[in-house]
C-alpha cells in the first residue's frame, strides 16, 4: 500500500492515465494563508498519522488522495475505457459523499438530521430513537442479522412518527432552506459530464429520497435528467401532508443492489418523474460502475449487479488516521480531508473523454 507517487507499471493509454494519476496525487490545498477552522484540525497533522507503509514516499505533505495499487487501478481504467460511455453507471451515495462532512466549521447535517416537523413532540421523539439505537448501529457486537432486523424497527417507527406528527411537505422544504448542508464543490461538473453523456447516476440512500431531491433543487438549482434518486419515498395527500411510505424500507444494512431490486417497481421511473421505467434495465445493463462512498458499507450498493469492472471512490471524512488502512484496502482511490469532487470529475474525463 502506497500512496499515489508512482506511476503505473503498465498502461495501455500511458499519458492519459498519467496525467490522471497526477492529478489525483496533486495535493490540492487551501488557502495558505487562511487560518484553518477549528474542526479541520487534521488537514494540518503531518503524514506520521498514517499508516507506516504509505508514508515512505511521501514525508513532507500529506496527499488528498491514497491509491494503494496504481496499477490495479489503471487496468480497471483502461477496460472501463475501452468499453465506452454505454457501459458506464455511477452509483452515488448521497451523505458525507455528493455533499460535504463540514459545513461553515462544523459538522454538515445529514439529509435525515436536517428534517424538523414544525413539531417539537415528535422531533425529540424521533431524537429519543436516535438514542436508543444509533449505538445498536455502531456495535461491532451485534450479529449482523440480528442488527438489519433492529435497523428496520428504527427506520419504520421513524417513518411512522413522521406520518403521525403530521410531516408536511412544506415542513420539508423548509427545513432544507434552514439546513447546514452543501454539496462537494465540483458535483456540478461532474453531473453535467455525466448527463452529456447519457450516462446514469443511481444515488442510493437509507435516507429518504423527498428530501434528498429537495436538496437538489434547493441547493444546486437545477435538475439533471440521468440522475435518479434511490431511497425511502414519501406519499402525500392532497394536503402535502405525509400519509404513507413507498414499497419496502431502505435501513442502512440492507442499501444494496437487491435493495434497488425491491425498490424499483414502486419507485415510479426509479424517483425521477423525468426518468422512464426502461432505465432500470437499462442500469442492469451496463457493467461497469464507478461507484461513490463513504462507509465501507456503501461498497454494498453494487452487490446485487454483474459488473465487470468496478472503481469505487471512497471519501473518508473522519478518523482518518484509524481508518485510512481500511479504506485504502476497500476503496481503489480514497480521498482525504473532504476533498471537493474534483479528483472524480479528472477520473470520468480519463474513462469517458
Ligand atoms: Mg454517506
Amino acid at each position: 500500500m502506497r500512496p499515489m507517487m508512482s506511476p503505473p507499471l503498465l498502461s495501455p493509454s500511458p499519458c492519459s492515465l498519467l496525467r490522471f494519476l497526477r492529478l489525483c496525487h496533486a495535493p490540492r490545498r487551501r488557502n495558505p494563508t487562511a487560518a484553518p477552522p477549528t474542526p479541520y484540525t487534521f488537514r494540518r497533522r503531518p503524514l506520521l498519522l498514517l499508516p507506516v507503509a504509505m508514508s515512505s514516499s511521501a514525508s513532507i505533505t500529506a496527499p488528498n488522495s491514497v491509491v494503494a495499487d496504481p496499477s490495479a487501478l489503471a487496468r480497471k481504467v483502461a477496460a472501463i475505457r475501452a468499453a465506452g460511455p454505454s457501459k458506464l453507471q455511477v452509483i452515488a451515495d448521497f451523505d458525507g459523499t455528493l455533499t460535504r462532512y463540514w459545513y461553515d466549521g462544523a459538522r454538515g447535517q445529514s439529509s435525515h438530521g436536517l428534517l424538523r416537523q414544525g413539531n417539537e413532540e415528535y422531533d425529540a421523539k424521533r431524537e429519543a430513537l436516535y438514542e436508543h439505537y444509533h449505538p445498536i448501529e455502531i456495535c461491532p457486537d451485534i450479529p449482523l442479522p440480528e442488527k438489519a432486523k433492529l435497523m428496520e424497527e428504527w427506520w419504520e417507527k421513524t417513518h411512522g412518527l413522521l406520518i403521525e406528527g403530521g410531516l408536511t411537505y412544506e415542513a420539508i422544504k423548509k427545513s432544507v432552506s434552514d439546513a447546514a448542508i452543501a454539496f462537494r464543490d465540483g458535483v456540478v461538473e461532474l453531473f453535467e459530464y455525466l448527463e452529456e453523456r447519457d450516462i446514469p447516476v443511481l444515488v442510493f440512500s437509507a435516507g429518504l429520497a423527498d428530501i434528498i431531491e429537495e436538496v437538489f433543487r434547493q441547493k444546486l438549482h437545477r435538475s439533471f435528467k440521468n440522475i435518479k434518486v434511490v431511497s425511502n419515498r414519501m406519499v402525500f395527500n392532497e394536503e402535502g401532508r405525509l400519509v404513507a411510505f413507498k414499497g419496502k424500507t431502505i435501513h442502512v444494512l440492507n442499501k444494496n443492489e437487491h435493495a434497488l431490486d425491491m425498490a424499483a417497481p414502486v419507485h415510479d421511473s426509479l424517483g425521477d418523474p423525468n426518468g422512464s421505467i426502461d432505465d432500470y434495465s437499462l442500469v442492469k445493463k451496463r457493467t461497469n460502475v464507478l461507484l461513490l462512498g463513504d462507509h465501507i458499507g456503501d461498497l454494498g450498493m453494487s452487490d446485487g449487479l454483474n459488473y465487470e469492472n468496478r472503481i469505487a471512490v471512497g471519501f473518508l471524512n473522519a478518523n482518518i488516521e484509524k481508518s485510512l488502512k481500511d479504506y485504502s484496502k476497500a476503496f481503489d482511490i480514497v480521498y482525504l480531508n473532504d476533498a471537493p469532487m474534483r479528483g472524480v470529475v479528472e477520473l470520468v474525463s480519463e474513462l469517458c473523454p
